[in-house]
């Protein structure tokens, strides 16, 4: 999609008054030559917007301490690529790179509710019996459902869009408890976030939710933070475990026992271990499981625009950049 990101990103710079001090350029690393030239691109620009697979590819030039850029603007939200090819090179990172933020948390805040909603009024399994044993349709009506207002929810990260989800679910009258890494001071608390935890407390988090949503960053920390409990403590109240963050926070495997185990009534997936998920993993086969494509937010052309547009304004005039990667603490 790059053309139709240049053009909207002509558009907002025109608009703004800053075209002409902008040379805009479009390359595609499929396109180039030879890695010289990759170098003479990479040399000659100020900001590179890219996917992150960008980091794959030759970490000799992309590494360089040669290169001036003042930014590389990742257009996705992790930066996992670009920890592990610096890490597998040994490499420093010699220019400021951002993820994309600022419009991930309403795309997100979305699905969290689409899957409550599902989940409490059974969507999936109505969808099921309409394909496959339209007779006992009307059965489910058995099942009933809960008011959102009766139950809770626990957010695992409330950065800036475990904070979104926290404010759609409040508004819809759940409890929201939320966990963060850094203690949150009384003058900083969210309206909507009526019981903050710290990832010390975890446990008792897990097992005041009826929805547990991971939407942690993946580092050293938070990878494998659920494999250690094994969602035991859910015992009681048995939530549906929504995960959109990614997927190393916990093993698959962990997630099938827990719903064996009836510790969890059921799971949404967006993020897995191995994307896409293998056709031999028990989570198919699994009622009460959600399976979606990495999608609970995808990039779209306008808000990266509007987001490159804004990097570039605050480079052109040395205000601090957005969601800059802080490569020591992982996210
Ligand atoms: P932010 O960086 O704004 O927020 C991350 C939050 O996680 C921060 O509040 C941070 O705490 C907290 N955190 C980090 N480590 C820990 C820890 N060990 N224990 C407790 N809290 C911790 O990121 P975003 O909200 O924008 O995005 C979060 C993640 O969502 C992304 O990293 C990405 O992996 C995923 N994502 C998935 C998408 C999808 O389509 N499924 C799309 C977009 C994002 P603190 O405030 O103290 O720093």
């Amino acid at each position: 999609g790059s053309k139709a990101m240049l053009a909207a990103l002509t558009n907002l710079l025109r608009g703004k008054g800053l075209l002409e001090r902008v040379d805009l350029g479009n390359c595609n690393v499929k396109e180039l030559s030879s890695d010289d030239d990759f170098k003479k691109r990479m040399m000659n620009a100020d900001v590179v917007i890219a996917h992150p697979d960008v980091f794959q590819y030759c970490p000799s030039v992309l590494f360089s301490s040669e290169l001036s850029l003042k930014l590389l603007q990742i257009i996705y939200a992790g930066c996992n690529q670009l920890l592990k090819a610096l890490a597998d090179n040994n490499a420093t990172l010699p220019y400021p790179v951002a993820r994309m933020g600022g419009s991930f948390g309403p795309h997100m805040a979305e699905y969290v509710v689409g899957q409550v909603i599902g989940f409490e009024r059974h969507f999936p399994k109505i969808i099921g019996k309409q394909i496959a044993d339209r007779d006992n349709l009307w059965n489910i009506r058995d099942l009933g459902y809960r008011r959102l207002r009766d139950l809770t929810i626990g957010i695992l990260g409330l950065g800036d869009i475990g904070r979104e989800i926290a404010k759609y679910c409040k508004f819809l009258g759940m409890t929201v408890w939320g966990m963060t890494r850094t203690p949150v001071p009384k003058e900083k608390r969210l309206s909507c976030v009526d019981q903050y935890r710290q990832l010390g407390e975890l446990e008792e988090l897990l097992s005041a939710s009826d929805y547990v949503c991971n939407v942690l960053p993946s580092t050293p920390e938070t990878a494998g933070l659920l494999d250690k409990d094994g969602f035991k403590s859910c015992a009681e109240k048995k939530p549906v475990f929504i995960n959109i963050g990614r997927g190393d926070i916990v093993k698959e495997s962990t997630i099938v026992e827990a719903i064996k185990n009836k510790w969890l009534s059921g799971a949404a997936l967006d993020v897995f271990n191995e994307e896409p998920l293998p056709l031999t993993s028990e989570l198919w086969g699994l009622d009460n499981v959600v399976i979606t494509p990495h999608m609970a937010a995808l990039t779209m052309t306008d808000e990266l625009a509007e987001l490159v547009c804004e990097q570039i304004e605050r480079c052109l005039s040395g205000k601090p950049l957005l969601y800059m990667i802080d490569v020591k603490r992982g996210y």
